[in-house]
């Protein structure tokens, strides 16, 4: 029996606990031990009923009674009697009905472990957990790992096929380099693992978790550092700075820049100048004004004879950056082109002759761009708006655009194997042709990551949802920042109200009034079509009952995700030209959309939306001098969740993003952020001071020793550069 023994042969798997544990993933000896408990139970403190004293217990007793019963909406209340031999107790569970199934009707005895406490006039155990103790290791009474379960695979089976495997702990190589763990106190590799699914004390598990958040830590931050190391050894474009073409570009804007804006300019130009290229990230909240930006290095860029490439995520977007841009750079004889799937026949053609002969000095476009026919004349600039919604890939083949440039390309082999890459955000069309390999256009498949020879383009990466610092620092650790973190001084704080639905006509009264004044308001609904197993309501209910009752004497527009691109460019066309008062539509105006005239966001079914998607939408108002105002509306009337109250009390998105990590955790965040998984098991972005000694420790290891002759570690680490860098 070794790692790599498939776990059907270890005794006591049977075919069935074998299939479950293949559904989990699991098929090796080796998958299951790192297959770590999410948590573990403490029986240390193992009681009678009798002699139970407040705060956190754990009783060996039986379910006598138990029922479930709703107390009100969104809350069912789960009460049961527990008894043991020395006497009874009540216990009580919030919005968890399964207990009843779990617990009634059986005379097995279970471990519960909760909270001992005083409430509603009596002492009672509140949301215990609950283990059938015939399930547990004999010798368990006290600490207990508990496992993800997994389609069916519940704790006790994985447990008992550990037990089996016990011996093989000592066996698991040191990953680590000897030197680091030394150095840094560090529990072995085998200790940590053999801790974490045997422990003994609860300061053990400490130590290896420690251990096995250091080590994640450590190849995150070592592949981002070797990113920035890689980077600085590659050569970019020479282009020169010159003041009279940005004097003359800011003196015919309709505003002034903000600080923030003329600093990141600044930044970027400077970049320009130098031998390496670019690897700038431009953070700023919604409506801070980013598109200038661009739009001023762009002009500089054109000055000296380089193309420039914008991606937007969204062909609205796309068109609306072309406008904008159009508008600042034709009066300097810049050319703009637009390139989205709905340009067509010769006119598409024509667009990429210009492209490739140069006579287009700034091409705005989809994923369109990075197809094989697209070929530039002189790439110099690269721009992604809203970065997190592309793939490594995608930012890599936009980049390969350049003349200069020699990428050899890898496929996606590099993920890590049994692991899944949410795909979501990308274009899932594009990601298959890059696995499958068909686009490799001639160049070889490679298993480095994708450093690059020769020429690389400017990169400029833009933002609107702000990374936590301490997330910047790891993640993107490789990269230069500049934040736009001041909003153009012409704009009134967007006032926000979550709205009761008892109290919904009286908003809608006050809407009707900003309407009159001339202003625009969208409404926005979660899905398409109504579902009628829930209460979202869908835009085209929406859209119906406003038109048929509130807003009857308005004039209502309807935008979804699932209409043409066409026809999604005309309806947002009519928005901008003030055709409807109402523009009623699902998240696709999330990303960017700019109509300066719109005041009101109406959110409905806003308790379903995240944090971060609320503060996007409603950073599509306030985008003018006008008073813009943002309605919550909520789906019932429960208490407003704590990421609703945060979004009504902030509009500062820097602000809401920490919130949001605090609350949902770094992953998640980080999966909108990039596509691609983080894949961090134990570590907590949220850890500064482990981060900040991994951060040190990565450091001397690319100092003094080379990272070639760590083979494991040094798979792990390139998977890790290819999923964090920006270029
Ligand atoms: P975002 O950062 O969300 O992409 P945009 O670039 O779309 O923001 O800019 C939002 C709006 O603010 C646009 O209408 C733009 O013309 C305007 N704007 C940008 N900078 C300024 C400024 N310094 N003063 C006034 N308005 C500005
Ligand atoms: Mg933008």
């Amino acid at each position: 029996m070794n790692l790599a023994t498939s776990l059907d042969q270890i005794k006591g798997v049977g075919p069935k606990t074998a299939e479950q544990l293949r559904t989990a993933g699991l098929r090796t000896v080796g998958d299951l031990l790192m297959f770590l408990p999410m948590r573990h139970e403490d029986f240390t403190g193992l009681t009678t009923i009798a002699d139970l004293k407040p705060g956190k217990v754990t009783i060996k007793a039986r379910c006598e009674a138990i029922s479930t019963r709703p107390v009100r909406r969104g809350l069912r209340l789960t009460t049961a009697v527990l008894a043991d031999d020395t006497g009874k107790l009540n216990a009580v569970w919030f919005n968890q009905p399964y207990r009843t199934q779990q617990l009634g009707g059986s005379n097995d005895e279970f471990y519960f472990s909760g909270a001992f406490e005083y409430n509603y006039g009596k002492y009672q155990l509140t949301n215990p957990s609950a283990e059938l103790a015939k399930d547990l290791p004999v010798q368990a009474e006290r600490l207990v790992p508990v496992y993800h379960s997994i389609r069916g695979l519940k704790s006790q089976v994985v447990r008992k096929v550990l037990e089996e495997l016990r011996p093989l702990m000592s066996v698991l190589p040191e990953t680590l380099p000897e030197s680091i763990v030394a150095s840094e106190k560090l529990m072995s590799r085998a200790d940590a693992i053999a801790t974490m699914h045997f422990p003994k004390r609860l300061e053990d598990v400490t130590k290896a978790r420690e251990r096995l958040a250091f080590e994640e830590l450590f190849e995150l931050l070592l592949a981002s550092q070797l990113n920035k190391q890689s980077n600085q050894k590659l050569a970019g474009y020479h282009i020169p700075f010159e003041v009279s073409v940005v004097k003359d570009f800011v003196s015919q804007l309709p505003f002034q820049l903000t600080n923030a804006q003329r600093k990141a300019a600044w930044d970027v130009v400077q970049d320009f100048e130098k031998s390496v290229p670019m690897n700038r990230l431009l953070q700023g909240d919604v409506g801070s004004g980013k598109t200038v930006v661009a739009g001023l290095a762009a002009r500089q860029a054109a000055s000296q004879g380089y193309q420039t490439a914008i991606m937007a995520p969204t062909e609205i977007l796309a068109t609306q950056h072309a406008e904008t841009l159009d508008r600042l750079l034709a009066p300097f004889g810049v050319k703009v082109g637009l390139l989205i799937g709905s340009v067509k026949g010769k006119a598409r053609t024509t667009l990429y002759e210009q492209i490739a002969n140069g006579k287009v000095d700034v091409v705005v476009g989809t994923h369109a761009l990075i197809q094989d026919k697209v070929e530039f004349h002189n790439l110099g600039f690269v721009v992604i708006d809203e970065q997190h919604r592309f793939g490594v890939e995608q930012r890599q083949k936009l980049l390969a655009k350049s003349k200069g440039s020699v990428r050899p390309f890898t496929s996606s082999q590099s993920v890590r194997p049994g692991e899944s890459r949410p795909t979501g955000l990308e274009s899932p069309e594009i990601d298959a042709r890059i696995v499958n390999g068909s686009e490799l256009n001639g160049r070889t498949p490679h298993d480095e990551p994708a450093l690059v020879q020769g020429l690389l383009p400017h990169l400029l990466a833009m933002t609107a949802t702000p990374i936590p610092r301490s997330l910047a620092l790891t993640v993107y650790g490789e990269l230069d920042i500049s934040v736009l973190n001041e909003r153009p001084a012409n704009r009134l704080p967007i006032k926000t109200q979550i709205v009761s639905p008892v109290s919904a006509a009286k908003i809608y009264e006050q809407v009707d009034k900003e309407i009159a004044t001339g202003r625009q308001v969208y409404v926005i609904c979660s899905l398409i079509e109504e579902n009628p197993d829930n209460e979202v309501k869908s835009v085209q209910v929406e859209y119906k009952r406003l038109k048929n009752s509130v807003f009857g004497h308005r004039k209502i527009g309807l935008l979804h995700g699932k209409m043409k691109p066409t026809e999604k460019e005309q309806v947002m066309q009519d928005f901008k030209d003030k055709k409807y008062d109402i523009l009623v539509s699902t998240t696709v105006v999330e990303v960017g959309v700019d109509v300066s005239n719109a005041t009101v966001m109406i959110i409905e079914n806003a308790d379903r939306f995240g944090l971060a998607q609320l503060h996007q939408l409603r950073g599509r108002v306030g985008r003018a001098e006008y008073q813009s105002y943002c309605y919550l509306m909520m789906s019932g009337t429960n208490k407003p969740s704590e990421r609703l109250r945060e979004v009504e009390k902030s509009n500062d998105g820097f602000y809401l993003a920490e919130v949001d990590m605090q609350l949902r955790g770094p992953g998640e965040i980080y999966g909108r952020m990039q596509s691609g998984a983080l894949n961090l098991q134990i570590a907590t972005l949220a850890d500064t001071a482990l981060i900040s000694r991994a951060q040190k420790a990565a450091k001397r290891f690319i100092e003094h020793e080379d990272i070639g002759s760590y083979a494991g570690l040094n798979e792990r680490v390139r998977y890790y550069q290819r999923l964090t860098t920006l270029n």
